[in-house]
């Protein structure tokens, strides 16, 4: 089926986006791989090429663009070249919005320049070593100071968590608050007390940097409160929303890769003196996948359009959440086997997608907490 969800602008906004990863990315990406990192000098020429705060307006640097068609673009390009470690996705679908919707004006003129010309790498911090799908276990902390906050405690699983220069921290403000004491509070590279721990080592992605925090009276200034004291439960849920499709969106576009790949490899590869493409097995294997993929690509697209006008609702956004991740994993797994032995060298595409594309299923809240969600808002 021909995709009608992209005008004109957005294939030469594609064309621009490939160019940039032959250019800037695929030929540093094995080193950046072994170094467990990417280089600032990538996030600089991102932001130089204008790939940084698409949504941001313009007067700050960005984009000025709510059309989530140019965040898909740019998902799917990263996909399809197997690079996910350099992860504009996060800083701009995931961090992006919570400094344009709940940042002050002045908040917005110190970080969102360098947000968007690549010199302020942000990350977000909710995960912590005994709170991950249930945020109200979080034990980080800030005691109020006056004119300023005290934060002690420590994150974990924090992409870009070696890298980032801005840190939005989820701590609780207000110890028998639950889930309304929590707030979200900016923290900066270079404050007192602030410490990186280990760069995590992974499976997969092997160069996104993944990393714990740690804060010890790290004295955080009033003016670094993001939205509103307390309110950071309801600033999650409403920017999670865009965090699952954007996971999404590039799950679907991994396993159409995928499916690529593998249909020329079966078609070349023999087996008992002909193209494994052949056999029944094999092709009911790619008819399924392909079939799956079409049905996930019709709804994930109309996802698309849907938040591009402001309509995607929370509930809409984990089912394309879970849907398009675990279809993801089963791919790769379903392809991985039909590469035989290659499938597992980590030289093929296919077995750097299978590790890769793994904690789809996981970060952004795993499959489980989507389902609760759906569950919750059909049954109460
Ligand atoms: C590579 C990577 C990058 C990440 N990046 C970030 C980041 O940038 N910022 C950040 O804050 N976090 C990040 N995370 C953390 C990620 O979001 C969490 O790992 C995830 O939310 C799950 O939390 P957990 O690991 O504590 O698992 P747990 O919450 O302990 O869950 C363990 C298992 O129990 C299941 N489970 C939990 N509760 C329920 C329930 N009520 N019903 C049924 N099943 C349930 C889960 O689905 C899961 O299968 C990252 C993680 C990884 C691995």
């Amino acid at each position: 089926m021909k995709r009608q969800i992209f005008a004109p602008e957005h294939d030469a906004f594609r064309a621009t986006v490939r160019s940039f990863l032959a250019r800037e990315v695929l030929p540093y990406y094995e080193q950046w791989e072994k170094d467990g990192i990417v280089s600032r000098h990538a996030w600089r020429a991102a932001g130089k090429q204008g790939l940084l705060g698409l949504a941001v307006p313009e007067e700050y640097g960005g984009g000025g663009t709510s059309d989530f068609r140019y965040a898909t673009v740019l998902a799917e390009e990263f996909t399809r070249a197997g690079a996910p470690g350099l992860a504009l996705g996060l800083h701009n679908d995931v961090i992006g919005p919570y400094l344009t919707g709940l940042a002050t004006e002045e908040q917005k003129r110190r970080w969102l320049p360098g947000f968007c010309d690549g010199s302020l790498i942000t990350a977000i911090a909710m995960t912590e070593p005994g709170a991950g799908s249930d945020l109200q276990g979080i034990r980080t902390h800030a005691e109020d100071r006056g004119d300023h906050w005290v934060l002690n405690g420590s994150k974990t699983f924090i992409s870009n968590g070696i890298l980032a220069d801005l840190v939005i921290v989820v701590a609780k403000t207000t110890p028998e608050g639950g889930a309304h004491g929590l707030s979200l509070l900016v923290v900066e590279r270079g404050a007192e007390g602030f410490e990186r721990g280990r760069n995590l080592d992974k499976i997969g992605q092997k160069a996104q940097d993944t990393a714990e925090l740690f804060f010890h009276d790290v004295r955080v200034p009033k003016e670094n409160l993001l939205g509103t004291f307390n309110g950071a439960f309801v600033h999650l849920m409403t920017n999670l929303a865009q965090e699952r499709l954007s996971i999404a969106v590039s799950a679907i576009a991994a396993a159409e890769h995928l499916l690529e790949i593998t249909t020329e490899y079966v078609k070349e590869r023999e087996a008992f003196g002909r193209p494994l493409a052949t056999k029944q097995h094999i092709r009911f294997e790619v008819a399924e996948m392909a079939t799956e993929c079409a049905v996930t690509r019709a709804f994930l697209d109309r996802c698309i359009e849907d938040h591009s006008d402001g309509r995607l609702d929370a509930v809409h956004a984990s089912m394309a959440k879970w849907w398009a991740t675990e279809l993801q994993k089963r791919v790769a797994d379903r392809c991985l086997q039909l590469h035989g032995g290659y499938g597992y060298m980590t030289e093929y595409p296919v077995a750097r997608a299978f590790t890769d594309g793994r904690i789809q299923t996981i970060y952004g809240g795993t499959t489980e907490i989507m389902k609760e969600i759906i569950g919750r808002s059909l049954l109460g």
